[in-house]
């Protein structure tokens, strides 16, 4: 008999990201991960370059030099932050510490896709909380608490709808929850709110009974996905715990480095937020000009509804890749007429406009239809 893994890890279906290529184009327009439109700063470039001698040394497993940086930057207490591969490394420590057998973990109806996978890795049973007008509603999260919870996992804003629940309603949703209950906020599109610091998830962080976590990325807004890297401000007690079950060296030399710098260019920053909020809103017009209503238009990019619009999504998908435009369907996500597509440079903007004009006075893209 070969190895079998622990139950319902088979059940799992492995996640699949965003295309990078298409057969037939040398240049494509990668508008499928939420990237970032203007990619990192200079600065954490010649950061990353600057530890290529180095790079047989392990880095620092602390990360003390990036968590400082990092509490400097949105005023934070060091020791209360947790660095990871990626947030999803901390999203993936948080469901194995707080969750298990026998335990139900709340996610919502168009969650990002790795948190069932998490919840289910861990062995949780996962409940899914019904959405209302594709954003999450605390009625329904609380409705699905039982005595075998103990992990609520949501993301504010939401990917791939670009929803928000208004923080007002997060804060009756923890007042709501029972206090074991713990309450993961993952903020990956933190830094492109009008309130960049994500205040109230700090706030509430800070005034629950020690039991809710903010989760954040240098994948999105800093444009350092490929170096893999994300925090978590959480209590001392769950700091502790995820302290002791991190791979030690969990953030690499090269990301480090790149982090600091790149929190230190605040101006870079600045100009990828107002690039991404000029974008975002020309995209929404140019969309609302063939009848293509957009959902939620909270983080760097936009759920653009082809069904609404009574167009067939997968056709005009097929019609964006014909030009070399790579963007999201979204029948993963039980969101087959819809494609999310995310804030790009003017250039690729402009390119998916005349794409989809293209697409929508004229039947080439049907084809693909049949
Ligand atoms: C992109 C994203 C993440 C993961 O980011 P990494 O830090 O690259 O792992 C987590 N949550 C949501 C909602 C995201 O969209």
């Amino acid at each position: 008999m070969p190895p079998v893994p622990r139950p319902g890890i088979l059940e799992i279906a492995a996640y699949v990201g965003g295309e990078a290529r298409l057969g037939g184009h040398n240049r494509v327009i990668k508008l499928s991960s939420n990237e970032g439109a203007l990619g990192p700063s200079p600065l954490a470039v010649a950061a990353y370059e600057a530890e290529k001698g180095e790079i047989h040394r392990y880095p620092d497993g602390g990360a003390a030099e990036l968590r400082a940086a990092i509490g400097a930057a949105w005023g934070l207490d060091p020791e209360r932050i947790v660095c990871g591969a990626g947030s999803d490394d901390l999203l993936c420590l948080l469901a194995q510490a707080y969750g298990g057998p026998g335990t139900e973990t709340i996610v919502t109806e168009h969650a990002f896709a790795m948190h069932p996978i998490y919840a289910r890795y861990a062995g949780s049973t996962v409940v899914t909380a019904a959405e209302r007008g594709l954003t999450a509603d605390v009625d329904a999260m609380l409705a699905c608490v039982s005595p075998r919870t103990t992990l609520v996992l949501l993301a504010n804003p939401n990917n791939p709808t670009g929803t928000m629940l208004p923080w007002e309603e997060v804060r009756r949703l923890r007042r709501g929850l029972p206090e074991h209950v713990l309450l993961v906020l993952d903020a990956a599109y933190a830094e492109y709110l009008d309130d960049p610091r994500c205040s109230a998830a700090i706030e509430l962080v800070d005034e629950a009974g020690a039991n809710t976590v903010m989760t954040r990325t240098f994948s999105k807004i800093y444009g350092l996905g490929g170096l893999r890297l994300g925090w978590a401000y959480a209590p001392a007690a769950i700091v502790d715990v995820l302290n002791r079950i991190r791979s030690p060296f969990n953030a690499s030399r090269p990301a480090q480095a790149a982090a600091i710098a790149a929190l230190a260019d605040v101006r870079h920053v600045e100009a990828s937020r107002a690039h991404n909020a000029r974008w975002r809103r020309w995209l929404v017009e140019a969309l609302a000009a063939h009848g293509i209503p957009v959902h939620g238009t909270a983080g760097n990019f936009v759920l653009a509804d082809f069904a609404a619009a009574g167009r067939d999504a997968a056709a005009a998908d097929a019609a964006l890749r014909a030009r070399g435009i790579i963007v999201r369907p979204m029948g993963g996500y039980g969101l087959p007429g819809c494609l999310r597509i995310s804030i790009g440079t003017g250039e690729e903007m402009a390119a998916v406009a005349e794409a989809v004009a293209a697409f929508m006075s004229g039947t080439a893209g049907e084809r693909a239809r049949a």
